[in-house]
C-alpha cells in the first residue's frame, strides 16, 4: 500500500533552497494527521552534507542520490532519480517546489510514474474522511481557488508555491536515517549538455528572501516617487515590492510583485504603501509576521490584516520615517 510522503530537496550548487526545508515543514504536519513518515530525496553532486538538515527542519528520512553528472540540474538524470526512488519505494504523496527546476521535473516524474499533478499549489491539506490530499491551487487565470483531489492513481503529486508553506524551526534534538542510493547514470542520460553558465549582470533579488519589504501600490503614483520606497528600504535593510498596479504602471521590475499572480512572502516585517489591499495581493502577503499598512483611506482593506496601521499620505510619512531610521 502506497505510504509516506516524499518530498524532492531542491538544492543549487549544492545548497539547499529555501522551499524544499519549507515543504519539508508541510510534510510533517500531513504526515502526523496520516501517521506516515516524511522522506526527503536529496539528489545533486556532493549534497549528503545537508541531510542532517533536513532531519533538523522534520524529515524522517533523506534517500541521498550523489554523482558527479548530478552537479547542475539536467532533466533526464534527475527524472531518472526521482522516478526510480518513486518505483521503489510506493510514496503516498510526493512535494515539489513550484520553482523553475520542480515545474520542469514533477511533469516529467508524472509522466513516467502514470499518475496526475497539481501544479502550483497554494494549500494543501487531507480529507478526514478519505485521508486523501486536498491540493488547492490558483485555476482560471486567478479568479477561482480549486481544490482537486487525485482519486485514483498514486502517487498524489503536487508542485507548491516557493513561500507558502513555513519552515519548521530547527530541531536538534531530532534523529533520522539516510540512506544512500547508488544509481548508474550514463552518457545516455545527459539529454541536454550544460556548456557554460552566464551569471545575469543585474543584481538578482529574491524578494521571498527578504526579511524586511517595503511595498508599493498605486497610491505611490510614480517611479520618481518609488524613490521614496527605495531610500526607506535602504535604510531598512530591506527590499522594495509592490501590487501588481505598480508592476502594469512600469515602476517596478514583474519579479517584485506580491499576490495571487505575483510571489508570495513572509517576511518580518511588510510595510504596505499606497495598496489597498485586494483580495488577490493579500493572498501573497498576509503571512507575514508584522504588516504596517499606510494609506490615505481609513477604510481601506488593508487595514483588516495590518498589525500596525497608520492612516496619512505617503508622502509625508515616508520621508520622515526615513530620516528617523537614519537618525538612530
Ligand atoms: P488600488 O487598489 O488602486 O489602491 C491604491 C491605494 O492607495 C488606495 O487604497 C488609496 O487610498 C491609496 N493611496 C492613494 N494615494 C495615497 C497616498 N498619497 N498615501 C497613502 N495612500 C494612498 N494584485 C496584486 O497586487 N498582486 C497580484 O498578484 C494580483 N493578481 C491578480 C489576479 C487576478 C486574476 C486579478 C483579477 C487581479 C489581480 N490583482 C493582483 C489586482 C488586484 O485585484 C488589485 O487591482 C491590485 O492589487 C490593486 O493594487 P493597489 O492596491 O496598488 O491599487
Amino acid at each position: 500500500m502506497s505510504k509516506d510522503i516524499y518530498v524532492f530537496a531542491e538544492q543549487r550548487d549544492g545548497k539547499l533552497q529555501k522551499v524544499g526545508i519549507e515543504l519539508v515543514g508541510k510534510a510533517r504536519e500531513l504526515a502526523d494527521d496520516l501517521g506516515e513518515k516524511v522522506v526527503v530525496m536529496l539528489i545533486g553532486s556532493d549534497v549528503k552534507r545537508n541531510a542532517e538538515k533536513l532531519i533538523k527542519h522534520g524529515a524522517d528520512k533523506v534517500i541521498v542520490v550523489e554523482d558527479p553528472m548530478l552537479k547542475e540540474y539536467v532533466t533526464e538524470p534527475y527524472t531518472k532519480a526521482v522516478t526510480k526512488i518513486i518505483n521503489e519505494n510506493d510514496p503516498n504523496i510526493v512535494l515539489y517546489g513550484a520553482s523553475a527546476i520542480g515545474r520542469d521535473l514533477a511533469p516529467r516524474v508524472a509522466s513516467r510514474v502514470h499518475t496526475g499533478l497539481t501544479a502550483d499549489c497554494t494549500k494543501l491539506d487531507i480529507d478526514e474522511e478519505t485521508k486523501l490530499l486536498l491540493m488547492t491551487r490558483p485555476a482560471f487565470g486567478g479568479n477561482i481557488m480549486a481544490t482537486i483531489v487525485c482519486e485514483n492513481f498514486s502517487p498524489q503529486m503536487a508542485t507548491v508555491r516557493p513561500g507558502v508553506m513555513k519552515a519548521l524551526p530547527t530541531d536538534n534534538s531530532r534523529t533520522g536515517e539516510i540512506e544512500e542510493l547508488k544509481i548508474e547514470f550514463v552518457e545516455a542520460d545527459m539529454n541536454v549538455k550544460i556548456r557554460q553558465v552566464i551569471m545575469s549582470d543585474k543584481k538578482a533579488v529574491d524578494i521571498t528572501e527578504a526579511k524586511i519589504l517595503v511595498s508599493g501600490g498605486r497610491g505611490v503614483g510614480s517611479p520618481e516617487k518609488f524613490e521614496m520606497l527605495k531610500n526607506l528600504a535602504e535604510s531598512l535593510n530591506g527590499e522594495i515590492s509592490s501590487s501588481r498596479v505598480a508592476v502594469e504602471s512600469g515602476w517596478v521590475d514583474h519579479d517584485r510583485q506580491v499576490g495571487q499572480t505575483g510571489k508570495t512572502v513572509r517576511p518580518d516585517l511588510y510595510m504596505a504603501c499606497g495598496i489597498s489591499g485586494a483580495i488577490q495581493h493579500v493572498a501573497g502577503m498576509e503571512g507575514s509576521e508584522f504588516i504596517l499598512a499606510i494609506n490615505k483611506d481609513e477604510n481601506a482593506p488593508i487595514f483588516g490584516v495590518a498589525d500596525l496601521g497608520i492612516v496619512g499620505d505617503i508622502n509625508t510619512i515616508l520621508p520622515k520615517l526615513t530620516d528617523e531610521i537614519n537618525r538612530i
